[in-house]
């Protein structure tokens, strides 16, 4: 499959980057390690006129401390410096964790936290070359307006797939956007609209510059845990985040974040609510599972079966709190 012809665009600093995506908006697309995006662009998934190569803006790389004492992760930063960073394994595991299971080596040295988490949603019926999904009279997602997975229905349900959001959400980390107009920050879990096409809130005007991760989600120990078919390189087809902080033999804080069984990554909403304040045993992880097991609402977007994926949050959550916990 090759490459449709594209122009390729190398701003050196933000300003020069939403400049031009202000001017040539809706025919342009940002690479960062291109690890998705150029797969996706020979599959013609996207068929931009303009590619934003934003490599060469220094100012969004690096990991740095920031200045309310938490850190500042640049959306440029691979997920190998975040897998390998002393700082953030020591202050932040479950992110470290998170990023060393996305696809291979090679690909979490070009991969970018950034890429990650403005990932696209996949399907089976989208993931394709152009002849195949041709072939099936296209879909909502793109060029259709059937959807194969929720025939009569008129939403796109295909799943977010990276693996680092959900252990974000759980750290309660905030993006920092940029435009022609300035830039704004927003809690990650903002971000997603939690619809497959459109999933994400981001304007095509816009960059996403910095990844915040505050002081108070330091400390936190983390676990994730992800179900995929091929153990060396593969998107989750479920994943779970866990963070919990104990204090005299009981749970003081804790926060259960899932991906890729949904159009979005979530936390399971009561978990919280649920671990708070208790000590922790079987019981206690299960009932936590049974929460995340029922906010999943996997369809039959990949090659495992849904009830399968739905199984496998529940299982993987109740394991990780219990990993958490120990
Ligand atoms: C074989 C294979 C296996 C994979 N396995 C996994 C996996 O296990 N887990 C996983 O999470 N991912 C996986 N991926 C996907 C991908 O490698 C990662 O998600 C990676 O983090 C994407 O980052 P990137 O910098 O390469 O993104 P790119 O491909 O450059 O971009 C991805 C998308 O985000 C947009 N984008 C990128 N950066 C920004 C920004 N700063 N602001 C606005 N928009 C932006 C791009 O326009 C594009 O739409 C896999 C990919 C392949 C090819
Ligand atoms: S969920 Fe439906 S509309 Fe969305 S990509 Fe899959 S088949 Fe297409």
């Amino acid at each position: 499959m090759s490459l449709p012809q594209f122009k390729l665009l190398r701003p050196r600093t933000v300003d020069e980057a939403v400049a031009l995506l202000a001017q040539y908006p809706g025919n342009i697309r940002v690479l960062a390690g291109g690890t998705d995006l150029i797969p996706s662009m020979r599959q013609k998934l996207f068929e931009p006129e303009y590619v934003l190569d934003l490599r060469g803006v220094a100012a969004v790389k690096g990991i740095r401390p920031s200045a309310d004492g938490g850190v500042e992760i640049g959306a440029l930063a691979s997920l190998r410096e975040i897998e390998q960073s002393t700082f953030l394994r020591q202050h932040y595991p479950v992110l470290s964790e998170a990023a060393a299971t996305v696809a291979s080596p090679v690909l979490r040295n070009m991969g970018t936290v950034g890429g990650n988490i403005c990932l696209d949603t996949r399907c089976l019926w989208y993931n394709q070359s152009l002849t195949w999904r041709k072939g099936c009279g296209f879909c909502i997602k793109k060029d259709g307006d059937l959807c194969h997975v929720a025939p009569g229905g008129t939403k796109c349900w295909a799943a977010f797939s990276g693996d680092t959001p959900p252990a974000l959400l759980c750290l309660n980390a905030q993006i920092e956007i940029a435009n022609a107009g300035g830039t704004r920050r927003i809690p990650l879990h903002e971000f997603y609209t939690g619809l497959g096409d459109n999933y994400r809130t981001l304007q095509p005007n816009e960059l996403v510059t910095r990844v915040f991760l505050p002081a108070s989600s330091a400390g936190y120990r983390g676990v994730y845990r992800k179900l995929r078919v091929r153990g060396s390189i593969d998107y989750p087809l479920a994943g779970v985040a866990v963070v919990m902080k104990r204090s005299n033999g009981h749970i003081a804080d804790a926060r259960v974040g899932i991906t890729a069984v949904n159009p979005a990554p979530l936390l399971v909403k009561g978990a919280s609510e649920m671990l708070a304040g208790k000590t922790l045993d079987e019981a206690l992880a299960e009932a936590v599972g049974d929460l995340a097991a029922k906010t999943a609402k996997p369809l039959t977007t990949s090659a495992l079966t849904p009830e399968y994926r739905r199984e496998m949050i529940r299982v993987f959550t109740k394991r990780a709190v219990l990993a958490a916990a120990n």
